[in-house]
Order: C-alpha cells, then structure tokens, then sequence
C-alpha cells in the first residue's frame, strides 16, 4: 500500500483516484470543487482542505488538471506541491499540458531532489473509469519505473516516450493525427455520397483498403457502419470537439516552438475552432461532419 496524493479530482481525476482507493491504496485528494472530495471519501480516500496537506505525506503525488498553468501554479507556486512535499516523492503530471511547461516544472521538481514523469493518458472517461486508459510517459528510466505500478492501476497500456516532456509529445503528435484522420475521413464518406456511392458500401471498400484508419473503423462519423460511435447518437459525446481543439492548440504551439511545418495540422486546428465559434463544442469531435455538411 502507498500514501498517495492526488491534486485535481475533475472527469478523469476522481475516477482515476477511485481506482488506487479500489487496489488498496491510501489516497489523499484535493480539488477545489467540494462535491469531488464528498465523493472521493465515499469511495474509502481521504479528503485534504488544501495541496500541501494532501501531498504532505505522500509517497507519489499524482496530478490531473486542466492546463499548463493550473500545472504551474498546483507544482510552483507558494503552499504547491514542491514546497510540501517529503523527501524522495515521485510526482506525477497526467494532466494534458503544453510540453514547455512539462519540461520546465520537471526541471523545478529535479532541481528540489524529485524525480518527476508527465504522464498524459487518452481512453477518456470510460478508460478512467475502466482502469484501461493508455499513458504515455516523459522522464528518466527510473522514473518511468517507479511510476509504472501505480500506473498500471489506472491503464492497461503504459508506454516510455523518453525523456521529460516526451509524453505530451506523443500524446499531441497523436490527436493531431487523429484531428487530421477524422476530417480525412469525413471528407471521402461525403464526396462518395455525392458522387452517388452508398456509405456503407463505401465503409466495406475502404475499411479493407489502403484508406483504412481508426476514425474509420472504430469510430466512423458517418451514422451507419459503426453502430457503437457518437455518429448513431446524434454525435454525442465521447471526446468533445472543444478537447480535440485543445490538443490540437497544443500542436500547433509545440510546432512553432520546434519550427516544424504541421499543415494539416494547422488545418485541422482552424476547422475544430470553427466548430466551435459555430457553438458545438460540446459536440462529439466526429460531429464535425454535420458542419462539412453545412448543416452547423
Ligand atoms: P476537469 O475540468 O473535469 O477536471 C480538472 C479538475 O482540476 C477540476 O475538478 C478542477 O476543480 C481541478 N483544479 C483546477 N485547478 C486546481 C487547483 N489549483 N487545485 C486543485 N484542483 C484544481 O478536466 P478533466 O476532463 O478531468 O481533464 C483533466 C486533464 O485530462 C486535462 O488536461 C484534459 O485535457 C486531460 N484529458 C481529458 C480527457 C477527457 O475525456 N475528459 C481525456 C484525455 C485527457
């Protein structure tokens, strides 16, 4: 059993959290919102009345929140977790953050003698819930190796990206793919439609054939051949548009950063902000096919 402190218990945290309270661990939460600590102790954790009493204690410190500066205020600030924290703690990042500020608070937290893994996770809500989100992990060899038990409680694949920051590289190199592949995918169901070519039959073609791709296949955005995606309930949510559009947000920052040329990417990015100044956000991100169907 280990002491473990958790900051940041929203969607995917409290789910998370309830899972290491369920292997039999002694977690400690705190989160702004009450509602989530009643909760948490419902489920057998502890509630803190603040972030240095949560981690004051803890043996790994695990963090999900929702951007780059909650990260930087939660780990720097004065009463954060890197002034309340015992010697030999192993923290850890899942929040889906810019890499600069990944790699600059890992830098604060080694500087002060702690090891530190960013530790971004896509599965959604169900994968929380599940215990089967898939976490992709920036940090040293022995961090990665301490984190992994824990991590293996709340995911079922865990995967070493390299050094510090590397997870949040893998995670938006990732949905910007999926951004891309969503949109690709939309666009060809829709030119086969009206060039006169039946979606499903256009789905058994191409499903088996070299334009094959998980938007495809597991998550089809045409109602029809996937009877489990968002596309046969209206497009509703599953991983709204305003999360794709952060992520890719996030792409675009990094590749600026790295003066890497994303063209699709960027793409991609202005057709996500435009779903969501039409206000569908909330949205499944597949339902960007009704706004390519002029019907947003
Ligand atoms: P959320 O907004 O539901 O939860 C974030 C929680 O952090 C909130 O409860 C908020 O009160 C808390 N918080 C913010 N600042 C705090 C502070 N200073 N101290 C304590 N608590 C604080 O967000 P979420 O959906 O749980 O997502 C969390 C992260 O996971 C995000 O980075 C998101 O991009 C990523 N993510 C989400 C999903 C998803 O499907 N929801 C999937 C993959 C990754």
């Amino acid at each position: 059993m280990l002491e473990i402190g958790f900051i940041g218990l929203g969607n995917m945290g409290l789910p998370m959290a309830k899972n290491l309270v369920a292997a039999g661990h002694s977690v400690t939460g705190f989160d702004h919102v009450e509602t989530a600590l009643t909760e948490l102790v419902a489920a057998g954790g502890q509630s803190a009345s603040d972030i240095a009493s949560a981690v004051a204690r803890a043996e790994i410190v695990v963090t999900m929140l929702p951007a780059g500066r909650h990260v930087e205020e939660v780990y720097l600030e004065a009463g954060g977790i890197l002034g309340a924290v015992q010697e030999g703690s192993l923290l850890i990042d899942s929040s889906t953050i810019d890499v600069a500020t990944a790699r600059e608070v890992s830098d604060a937290a080694s500087q002060k003698g702690f090891a530190m893994v960013d530790a971004p996770v896509s599965g959604g809500v169900g994968g929380a819930t599940a215990g089967t989100l898939t976490f992709m992990v920036g940090g040293t060899g022995e961090g990665f190796a301490r984190a992994s038990p824990v991590l293996e409680v709340m995911g079922k694949n865990i995967f070493h990206a390299g050094a510090s920051g590397n997870g949040q590289v893998a995670k938006i190199c990732n949905n910007m793919l999926l951004g891309i592949s969503m949109i690709g995918t939309c666009e060809a169901f829709l030119l086969g439609e009206k060039l006169g070519l039946d979606a499903q039959t256009f789905f058994d073609i191409s499903s088996t054939a070299s334009g094959q791709n998980w938007s495809m296949t597991s998550y089809c955005p045409m109602p029809g051949p996937v009877p489990a995606s968002p596309a046969n309930n209206d497009y509703q949510a599953g991983f709204t548009a305003a999360m794709m559009l952060k992520d890719l947000v996030l792409s675009q920052e990094a590749a600026q950063t790295a003066a890497c040329e994303t063209p699709m990417g960027a793409r991609a990015t202005a057709l996500y902000q435009q779903m969501a100044e039409a206000g569908s956000e909330d949205l499944d991100f597949s339902g960007i096919m009704r706004m390519l169907q002029g019907a947003l």
